[in-house]
């Protein structure tokens, strides 16, 4: 069975992709009884890309090759050198950039890049090790291994950070790369405008000719069949020429409302790699940092305060640490506890929205229906049940930082896929339905109060 599902991937990926997710992977132990499949992996970055990526495919490709079923289990291969993704070494040093000389000249190179983005001001934490191990891997090895390397999570989790610190890595190795980083949006500007004025070729030669490609946000080609047939060839010369591609989105490339099949397979060649909230341990850690960068003393008690305030979104951390900052000068006041309190006041309002629980969202939507959260949760498949159900599914994605997986394990262990699907349904039907449109409109507004 394994030679015939690796047969079968060899289909499906190509030879560079084949080679980094099926080599060196074998399967260890099957148990007959437990349907326990026992497969040895390289690394933990392998590990996570089967588990997301290929464990469906097995279960499906065993079902349908002998109706047998496997629980396929992980592990990393002890044997192979995996001291690389444990444990990310420190990026060698990029050029001091405070006074010394070489900084214009780095600047300069670099307009688009954020100074501040790179491996030495990133925190490592729990939510981001595996990204931050992937988006390392690729700075030292770029169009080798994770090519492309497409980050994906919520907003304000250090994805943009991450992408251009590999751009700021491959500049301190190779100070004359071309890196071009770019925000889809400015792509999709970008291509507009070379139609209109006639310079397409220039607009080619430019991102074509990148040694490292960075797109941000990529989930705003959704929907543009031109930009995406555009970013295709730019994608398959990058490829093909062993250029490093990197792109961010805030979902899944399956999950971009009709981004064609072909990129949504090629986006699937390297690693697809998730980068979720930060635990409060990693929160304090990047105050603690971003406080000394700023010269800031502020006691473990207040850092702790402040980041217990603020749980999913780190660009608002870092706006909370801001307020403290300007309240402690108008204040002309020492920051405390305290005085963090007072600073953040208003921002525990807003925080109270954020912090929106799926079984709020599920009373709220039963009650609205007329009908129960036993209901929604469970598998009744008539209209009155199912619309009212799928638009709860749609809320707790829209409204929360919950991922698809979790949201179905909230509706009485759905599958992800299922999920999605409501999402998506609902999404088309507030655009042709007016009585969805006005219904989810309404219960926002329910749930915002
Ligand atoms: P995203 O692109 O995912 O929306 P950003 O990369 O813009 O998020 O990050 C938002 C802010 O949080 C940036 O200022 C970034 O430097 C900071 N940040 C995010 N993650 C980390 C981290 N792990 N360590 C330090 N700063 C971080
Ligand atoms: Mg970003």
């Amino acid at each position: 069975f394994w030679d015939y599902f690796n047969k079968q991937m060899r289909q499906e990926y190509n030879e560079v992709a084949y080679n980094a997710w099926f080599k060196n992977t074998k399967p260890v132990s099957y148990n007959k009884e437990t349907n326990e499949l026992v497969i040895a992996v390289k690394n933990p970055i392998a590990k996570g890309y089967w588990e997301a990526n290929l464990s469906t495919k097995l279960i499906q490709t065993a079902y349908a090759y002998g109706n047998f079923e496997v629980l396929p289990i992980f592990e990393v291969d002890g044997d192979e050198p995996t001291e690389r993704f444990k444990a990310p070494q420190p990026p060698k040093k990029v050029p001091e950039r405070s006074v010394s000389p070489v900084k214009d000249d780095f600047v300069a190179k670099n307009l688009q890049l954020n100074e501040k983005y790179t491996f030495d001001t990133f925190v490592q934490g729990e939510g981001n090790k595996l990204a931050e191990g992937a988006a390392l891997a690729v700075a030292d090895n770029p169009g080798s291994f994770y090519n492309p390397l497409f980050i994906f999570g919520g907003v304000g989790l250090g994805k943009t950070h991450l992408m251009q610190a590999i751009g700021h890595q491959m500049l301190g190795e190779r100070p004359n790369a071309k890196v071009v980083y770019i925000q889809s949006e400015t792509f999709v500007n970008d291509f507009i405008n070379s139609i209109k004025n006639k310079t397409q070729d220039e607009f080619r030669e430019k991102y074509r000719t990148a040694d490292l490609l960075l797109v941000d946000d990529i989930q705003f080609f959704a929907k543009k069949e031109g930009i995406q047939e555009e970013f295709f060839h730019t994608f398959e010369t990058l490829y093909n020429d062993q250029k490093q591609i990197v792109m961010t989105s805030d979902r899944l490339p399956t999950e971009i409302p009709d981004l064609s099949e072909r990129l949504v397979s090629r986006f699937a060649w390297g690693l697809q790699v998730e980068i979720t909230p930060p635990d409060l341990e990693t929160r304090i850690a990047i105050l603690r940092k971003k406080a000394e960068s700023e010269g800031l003393v502020i006691d473990d008690d207040t850092l702790d305060y402040i980041a217990s305030q603020v749980s999913t979104n780190i660009r608002e951390l870092e706006g909370a640490l801001v307020k403290v900052q300007a309240h402690a000068t108008i204040e002309k006041a020492d920051i405390n506890v305290n005085l963090a309190r007072d600073a953040l006041t208003d921002l525990k309002l807003v925080q109270k929205s954020r912090g929106l629980q799926i079984s709020k969202i599920q009373e709220v939507v039963a009650n609205y229906f007329q009908t129960t959260v036993n209901e929604l949760k469970g598998k009744k498949r008539v209209r009155q049940i199912v619309v009212p159900r799928q638009i709860a599914m749609y809320l707790a994605r829209d409204l929360t930082d919950a991922s698809l997986p979790k949201i179905g394990q909230e509706f009485g262990g759905k599958d992800h896929t299922t999920v999605m699907h409501a999402y998506e349904k609902i999404e088309k039907d507030i655009r042709t339905d007016a009585e969805i449109k006005s219904a989810v409109y309404e219960l926002k507004q329910l749930l915002d109060r």
